[in-house]
Formats: C-alpha cells, structure tokens, sequence
C-alpha cells in the first residue's frame, strides 16, 4: 500500500524543487497511472512516502510548439494530445498512431509521455515511436536557485527496465523531436489480448523517400518489448538507404530485425512477429511515402 505525510498539487517548478529539497523521500507524480497500480497491487510493497508531488499542474511542463523543422513537447504531454493535437498530428503522426494502441480514453487523458519514458517498462509503447523521430530529453534540476539544464538522446536515457538516467531530484521538462512533415509512418503492436494490452512486440518506422522515388532518403526503424531497451535498427535502416529498394530486400531485412529479439519468454513467437510487423510498417510506411511496394507473397489488390 501507498502512504504518505502529504500530497502536494505543485503548481510552479520552483515548488517542486523546494520541497524535493526539504523531503527528498518524495516521490513525483503526473498522471499517476503507472504509480497507482504499482503502489496498490503490493508490486512495490508497502511504501511510505513523506510526500507525493502531483506535477501535473505545472505550466512549464505543458507545452506543445513547433520550432521549425523541430517539435517540442512537454513532460506533461498527454497520449490524448498525441492523437488530438494538430501539431503533433501533422508533424509526428507515428504518435497518433502509437497512441490508438495505448490503454483506453480513459488512461490515455491522464497518461504523460514523462511517466511512459521514466517508467522505462520494457514493453512502454511510444518509446519506439518516440526513437524513431530521433527523440532528445530535456532534464532539469535546481542548482544554487539557478534552473540547470541538460539534454540526451532518449536512446541514452533509457537504461533497462525501471532504470533511467534522472537523478536524484531531477525533472524531465520536456522532450524535443524531428518534424517527419512529408514522410510515411506506421505503427505495430501486440499483445495477449486486443485491448489494454501490454505489448509482446511493439514497432514504429519512419520513411522519406528520395525524390527520384526509387530509393530511400531517410528511414528509422524503433523497436521495443523484445528486450529490456528500446532500440534503433540502424544498420538495417543504412541497408535500406543504400540498396536497390525490392519487397524481397525488405523482407532480409525483417528476417535480420528478429536476431534483435533478447526476451527470454515467448521468444519464438516475437521473432515470427517482428518479422511481420518489421515488414509490413515499412511497406506501409513507403507506400505512404509514395514508393508502391507490396510485401513478398501478397498480392496486389489495386494498382
Ligand atoms: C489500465 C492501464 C493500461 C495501460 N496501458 C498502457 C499501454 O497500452 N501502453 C503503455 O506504454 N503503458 C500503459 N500503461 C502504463 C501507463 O499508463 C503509462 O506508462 C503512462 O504513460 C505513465 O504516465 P503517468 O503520467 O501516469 O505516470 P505516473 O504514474 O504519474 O509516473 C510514472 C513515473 O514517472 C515519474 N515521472 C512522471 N513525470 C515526471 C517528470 N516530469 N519528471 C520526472 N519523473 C516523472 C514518476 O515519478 C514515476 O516514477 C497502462 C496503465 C494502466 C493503469
């Protein structure tokens, strides 16, 4: 069971820094939905807190603006404003559709893109999609009553299951990611069951086509629930941009992405998965882009 001395509804920075200084057995809270059932189904036994700090009013933590070629998203950021906000809608649409496969209405509302990140599950679901916009965290904490900043590639900040790079009275403020405005997205996910599935496999891709539509320009490829990170096939994506674009080269492709497969259960049916999904996001994704392709074996139903 959970226990605390207070709850605190922070609504500055500078109140959560003041009192992570004066308690630092504090713990940070947003949207609560990882913290709850951690807390009340005895996962983390019984943990007595001095106080929980509710950041979820903060304003520096809400934010969403596009920066020229470049998105910024607050902690805060909702998997609900994944889906409805049009900025992300336009310029990162592979969130949008990572969030149609997180939790339910309900969940996604209160859910941040902060608590999925720093909660570091295995099997969270916009880290992949996350990877695949080249996603940096911003980390903040105060110094000497000065705010100090610092930055890193989500790929560095994630460091096995639970375990992340934030310090010790540390914040996330934000994240900062690629506009992918004119490429293809897709986004794959499955789990034991259709909805409020935790994933057994779960996949993003990011495709731009070059402009003689031949060949590929760019392409990102994020993986996650296969291993304990999450993870970028770059030397799959180098292959795809320096080779002749054939399904059948797409397909070695996703044979290769299986060797990625580190989870010890289920493991012959996540490497047959993420085969598949491999496959069909990136037809998917160029297809999107406009390079018609289909996937070996399938036939093509309209030209
Ligand atoms: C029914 C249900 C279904 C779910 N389905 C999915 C799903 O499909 N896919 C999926 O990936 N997850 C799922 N989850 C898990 C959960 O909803 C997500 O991980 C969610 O994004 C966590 O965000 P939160 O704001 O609720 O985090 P919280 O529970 O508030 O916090 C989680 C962690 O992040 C820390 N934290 C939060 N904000 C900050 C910040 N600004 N700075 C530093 N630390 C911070 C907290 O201290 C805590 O350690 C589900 C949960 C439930 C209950």
């Amino acid at each position: 069971m959970l226990t605390y001395d207070q709850y605190v509804l922070a609504q500055s920075l500078n109140e959560v820094f003041d009192i992570l200084d004066a308690k630092p057995a504090s713990r940070i809270l947003a949207g609560a939905t990882d913290i709850l059932p951690w807390a009340r189904y005895g996962r983390a036994g019984d943990v007595h807190l001095s106080s929980v700090i509710d950041v979820s009013r903060v304003p520096e933590l809400k934010y969403i603006q596009l920066n020229g070629s470049n998105i910024g998203f607050g902690a805060n950021t909702t998997i609900a404003d994944f889906q409805h906000n049009p900025i992300l809608r336009k310029h990162a649409p592979v969130l949008s559709q990572c969030a149609v496969w997180f939790a339910d209405d309900q969940i996604r509302e209160q859910a941040t893109v902060a608590g999925n990140v720093v909660n570091a599950s295995p099997a969270g679901d916009s880290q992949p999609a996350l990877l695949s916009l080249n996603t940096v965290i911003k980390l903040i904490r105060r110094e000497q009553g000065k705010i100090v900043e610092r930055t890193m590639p989500l790929l560095e900040f994630i460091l096995g299951p639970s375990k992340t790079r934030l310090a010790e009275k540390e914040l996330v403020l934000g994240f900062e990611c690629d506009s992918i405005l004119n490429y293809g997205s897709a986004y794959e996910k499955v789990g034991h069951r259709r909805s409020l599935v935790i994933s057994t496999v779960c996949m993003a891709v990011v495709a731009k086509v070059a402009q003689a539509k031949g060949s590929i320009e760019d392409i990102r490829i994020g993986i996650g629930a296969v291993g304990p990170v999450p993870k970028r096939l770059y030397a799959l994506e180098k292959r795809l941009m320096t080779q002749s674009i054939t399904s059948q080269l797409i397909r070695e492709i996703a044979e290769d992405a299986s060797d990625e497969v580190q989870s010890r259960s289920r493991q012959e049916y996540r490497r047959e998965v993420l085969v598949n999904f491999v496959e069909r996001a990136i037809v998917s994704a160029l297809n999107q882009a406009g390079m018609k392709l289909t996937r070996v074996g399938e036939e093509k139903l309209y030209a």
